[in-house]
Formats: C-alpha cells, sequence, structure tokens
C-alpha cells in the first residue's frame, strides 16, 4: 500500500511504496529533488517537513542536526513516510543552491603537496563552468575506478579546480592518483555536494579547523572569505602529525600578510623531534586560544576522529549545532558501514 507525498516544488502529489524513501520515490518519477549522497552523510536533500509523519533511517548528525530535526527538517534520503505527507526541500536562501553537473575535466596539473598528499588541478572540458559554494565537494572518477568524494580547494571564482587527494591504505582511486595519474588524463566529475559551505552573511569571527588533507575545504571557505571582504576574524588552525605533513604554508602567510584580520597556526600532534610549533591536538590548541566564542561559526575538515572531538568540544564550550559546520571525510568502507547499520534497522 502506498502513500502520498506532496512536495511543495512539485504540481502532483507522488506515491509512495511501503519501506520507499521520499527521495527515492521522487527520483523514479522524474522529480528533480535536489541530493547528493543519499546515504544520510552530505545533507543535500534537507527537507521541511510540513504537514504527517516520516521515519528516519539513520543519518550523520553533519548532515542534519539535532537542532534542525528538532525544528521540522528531515533528509528526504533517509525520510520514509508513515502518512501522506506534505514536504519541501530547501530553497535558496537555506542551501547552496547550484545546479548539479556531470562535467568532463582534464589534469591540468599534479604535484605532491606532502609525501601522501597530492595537489591536483583539473580544467573543466565541456559545461562549464562549475559552480559552487566554498566548501562543497564533488564526486570525482578516476579511469577505471568508483566515485570518490574530493572538496574542492580553490575559490568559485577561480575557473581550474583543486583537489588535495590522500592516500588511503589499500584505497583504489587514491593510490591510483599516487602512482598513476597523468597529466592530461580524463576525470569525470558530478557534483557540487555538501552544506558545510561559507555562510557569507555571518558577520562575527569565524574559527577553522583543518586536519590533513581536511585543508581543501578550509582553504576554499578561508580564501573566499578574504577574498570576497569578509571583515572578521578569521583563524584557521591547520593540524597534522609532523613537519613533513605540512603544505600551502607560504600561501597562508602570504594570505596572512594581505589580510591583517587573518592567523594562520599550523600545529602537530606528533612532532618526531624539537619544535618550535603548537604541539598538541589542533582543536585543543583552537580552543584554547579562543576562550571566547559569542557569535563564532566553526567550520570543521578533515579525518572523521577530528571533526567528532573538535566538534564535541565546541558543544561543550557552548557553540550553537548550527554554527559548527562539519565535514567528515568518511571513506568508502566506513560510508558502507553506515549504510549497513542503517540498512539493518530498516529491517528490524
Ligand atoms: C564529503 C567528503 C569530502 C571528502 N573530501 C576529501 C578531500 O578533499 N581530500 C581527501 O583526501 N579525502 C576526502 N574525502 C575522503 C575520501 O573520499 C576517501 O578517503 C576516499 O574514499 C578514498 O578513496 P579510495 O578509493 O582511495 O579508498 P576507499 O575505496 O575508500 O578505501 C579505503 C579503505 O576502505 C576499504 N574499503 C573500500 N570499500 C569498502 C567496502 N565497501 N567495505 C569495506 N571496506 C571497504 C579499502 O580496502 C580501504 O582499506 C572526503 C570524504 C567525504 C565524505
Amino acid at each position: 500500500m502506498s502513500v502520498f507525498v506532496s512536495i511543495r516544488q512539485h504540481a502532483t502529489p507522488i506515491a509512495v511504496e511501503r519501506g520507499q524513501t521520499i527521495l527515492e520515490a521522487a527520483l523514479a518519477r522524474g522529480v528533480p529533488y535536489p541530493h547528493g549522497c543519499r546515504s544520510g552523510n552530505c545533507g543535500a536533500c534537507k527537507s521541511r517537513l510540513e504537514a504527517g509523519e516520516v521515519e528516519l533511517a539513520p543519518y550523520s548528525e553533519y548532515a542534519l542536526t539535532e537542532a534542525e530535526r528538532a525544528e521540522g527538517l528531515v533528509l528526504a534520503c533517509r525520510a520514509v513516510p508513515w502518512s501522506d505527507v506534505a514536504i519541501a526541500w530547501l530553497e535558496a536562501d537555506e542551501v547552496a543552491a547550484h545546479p548539479l553537473r556531470q562535467l568532463t575535466c582534464r589534469v591540468v596539473a599534479i604535484a605532491d603537496a606532502t609525501h601522501d598528499i597530492k595537489r591536483l588541478h583539473l580544467a573543466t572540458e565541456d559545461g562549464g563552468p562549475f559552480a559552487f559554494s566554498a566548501g562543497q565537494y564533488a564526486a570525482l572518477t578516476f579511469a577505471g575506478h568508483r566515485p570518490r568524494d574530493y572538496s574542492m580547494a580553490n575559490t568559485p571564482e577561480e575557473p581550474v579546480l583543486e583537489f588535495h587527494i590522500r592516500r588511503t591504505a589499500e584505497g583504489a582511486a587514491s593510490n591510483y592518483v599516487a602512482d598513476r595519474l597523468r597529466l592530461g588524463e580524463r576525470v569525470e566529475l558530478d557534483g557540487p555536494y555538501g552544506s558545510s559551505w561559507l555562510r557569507e552573511g555571518h558577520r562575527g569571527p569565524i574559527l577553522a579547523i583543518a586536519g590533513g588533507s581536511g585543508l581543501a575545504p578550509i582553504k576554499s571557505i578561508v580564501a573566499t572569505a578574504l577574498t570576497r571582504g569578509m571583515a572578521q576574524s578569521i583563524a584557521l588552525y591547520f593540524g597534522v602529525r609532523d613537519e613533513r605533513d605540512l603544505y600551502l604554508e607560504a600561501f597562508f602567510r602570504a594570505l596572512e600578510a594581505r589580510h591583517r584580520n587573518f592567523r594562520f597556526v599550523p600545529v602537530l600532534s606528533d612532532p618526531a623531534g624539537e619544535t618550535a610549533r603548537r604541539r598538541g591536538f589542533v582543536h585543543e590548541a583552537a580552543l584554547a586560544d579562543h576562550p571566547d566564542l559569542d557569535g563564532t561559526k566553526a567550520y570543521l575538515a578533515g579525518p572523521p576522529a577530528m571533526v567528532e572531538a573538535a566538534t564535541a568540544s565546541l558543544l561543550a564550550r557552548g557553540l550553537r549545532r548550527q554554527d559548527i559546520h562539519a565535514d567528515a571525510f568518511y571513506s568508502e568502507a566506513e560510508k558502507a558501514a553506515l549504510a549497513a547499520t542503517a540498512a539493518l534497522e530498516r529491517i528490524a
């Protein structure tokens, strides 16, 4: 037996079969419902539930915060209706609304950023330019591999796209990029996705915390904020294990020299020898330097463990969830594990 879902942006209600999510039903009927990962991780299908009841399969709290859930937002990719439902996907002032594109790109530069991170530049070949908001990501498909999520590191104004790709142990795509990708090679791009983008209307301080290749979206956010003249205090804490993991320091020192409101602080968690750098966990250094977080927005990106620890500390210090914009770099294995848990809970 099916129930009916009225979507504010679509003329006629759609039937949703038992067990089907609203997003599955909408896409099957050709409704251009905004979406990304389809697994409750990215937040691109965030919607306002206007009437009726849905059951939400498990999702990442980065895609939908408790506060958002409490104010009636849901993820269409996780929402299975229990009754007839009225729903609306979020509009441009509530989301970064860019058309989803599938573009063919060519590798125009590839270089070592560190011993395990490649800095990759891609030029769109057809159908460009590629519109996105600073902080968003795309799914990249390298020859013969499955698509993988990588964040744009350039500002939206720069026509050549920049990515920072870290080699993952046993990872198919990242090892291909590290060892075999060549100049001129074709890369398919699908996006943009993600909800951890720069809120340009915000006037309070910005605290950006990046771990490893999490610097990619944070570079885009910080550089975009500064080049667009955002004048509040902007601090970037870049956490890595040791000196050899630091990269783009000259770029951020140059930004510091040009913008008095910007500060760049590298933090080493595991230095092999003596160092004049800050030591410790990156979020702890950031919080030690910022006892007052009133009016602050935090942008976090990098390994899930770092993003989770930083989020917990920021919440404990009184920052509201809606002021924490986080991109946890889940691998495909972690995403598969999340999806399996969700499927089991749906069966139970
Ligand atoms: C929103 C977002 C943005 C991201 N941005 C960046 C970025 O800018 N830079 C960056 O470096 N990373 C980023 N990541 C992380 C990146 O997408 C992953 O590291 C990527 O999956 C690596 O791909 P891979 O093919 O090399 O490794 P994967 O295929 O993901 O493999 C990683 C490990 O998992 C195992 N594995 C793979 N699939 C499965 C499965 N189904 N079940 C069990 N085990 C499996 C592999 O054997 C391997 O050990 C981002 C992730 C997200 C979610």
